[in-house]
């Protein structure tokens, strides 16, 4: 178990990009859900002891994270955002590289090891190749098998689906979430699809803010038979965006067709859908961007604890 508690992170240019973040996240996919800018790369950062934060404490089973940092690191997998690889080098040699980097020094093991990892990251077959000729979902895949040198007992993967399309994505996830059924996955993520199916646990977070934390489908419960759909037509759009609590807008057939949050049905025309983790994520953001409008001195999240997991 991984467990954060009241972590705080304001840079020298005045932003406060973690404020208050507490987190319980157990063993298995973690999906940490938020848009450009939330401060996912700060939080995924100070867990993996890159930056310091300014107050807060990480705890990681009995390790206190910050006071021992090498401990944390010793069982550590990361795979940062601008994760870069030798264009010109094949993915064997260079994942043999970091095995010697990791302390893998016995040659026998460690090509045991590397060989391993190229199987279970599917990419045995194009280990002699040179990464330069790598798709992107290859990359990333190479990526997690650098990560799991060593047996790290937490991986944290920083907005790694980016990119991707949508079948190297899937293919993606699910070797995630095979990983996460042994240890603790941080998969920081600003696209809804990714939490959807996978991740047991979540939380959202906006503006260095958690917005909820619990399970996907508990948190899609909490909206079942309050979210309505229509379509309308264009020219009307805007209106219904400033009277009602629209979530989504997609344009089906031509036409836009809305979702609408709403304790009853908003209007004629409406009918009531299957909520989704979609619309979770966009009321709550619109929740907190409305509570940092209306009282930005005012604690933002303390109106949506009540959904909160
Ligand atoms: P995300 O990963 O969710 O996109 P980040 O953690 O990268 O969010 O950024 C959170 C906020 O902190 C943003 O406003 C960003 O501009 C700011 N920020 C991130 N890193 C730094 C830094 N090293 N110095 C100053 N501001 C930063």
């Amino acid at each position: 178990m991984l467990t954060i508690t009241d972590l705080n992170k304001t840079y020298s240019n005045g932003v406060h990009a973690l404020k208050s973040v507490s987190l319980s996240i157990p063993t298995g996919l973690f999906g940490l859900l938020g848009p450009n800018g939330a401060g996912k790369s700060s939080l995924m950062r100070t867990i993996a002891t890159l930056q310091e934060p300014d107050s807060g404490s990480i705890r990681f089973g009995k390790l206190d994270v910050l006071k021992d940092k090498e401990a944390l690191r010793r069982q550590l997998g990361y795979l940062p955002q601008d994760f870069g690889v030798y264009p010109k080098v094949s993915a064997e040699d260079l994942l043999t590289h970091f095995a010697i980097l990791k302390g893998l020094t016995q040659r026998g093991e460690r090509r045991e090891i590397v060989e391993g990892l190229l199987r279970q990251t599917n990419l045995w077959d194009a280990r002699k190749r040179k990464l330069g000729t790598y798709s992107g979902g290859m990359r990333q895949r190479f990526g997690i098998a650098q990560a799991l040198l060593g047996d790290p007992k937490l991986v944290i993967v920083d907005e790694p689906t980016a990119g991707l399309d949508p079948e190297e994505r899937n293919r993606f996830l699910n070797l995630l979430a095979e990983i996460g059924e042994q240890v603790v996955v941080i998969l920081s993520t600003h696209i809804v699809e990714d939490v959807t199916d996978l991740c047991p646990r979540m939380a959202m977070i906006a503006k260095g803010q958690v917005l909820l934390q619990g399970e996907p489908q508990s948190a899609i419960d909490t909206l079942r038979h309050k979210v309505w759909q229509k379509r309308v037509s264009k020219a009307a759009l805007p209106q219904y965006q400033a009277s009602m609590d629209v979530l989504t807008s997609r344009l089906v057939g031509g036409l836009p067709q809305i979702s609408v949050f709403a304790d009853s049905q908003p209007e004629e025309g409406f009918v009531s859908v299957e909520p989704d983790l979609e619309d979770v994520y966009f009321l709550k953001l619109r929740q907190h961007n409305g509570a940092m409008l209306k009282a930005p001195q005012h604690d933002a999240g303390a109106p949506l604890a009540a959904l909160a997991a």
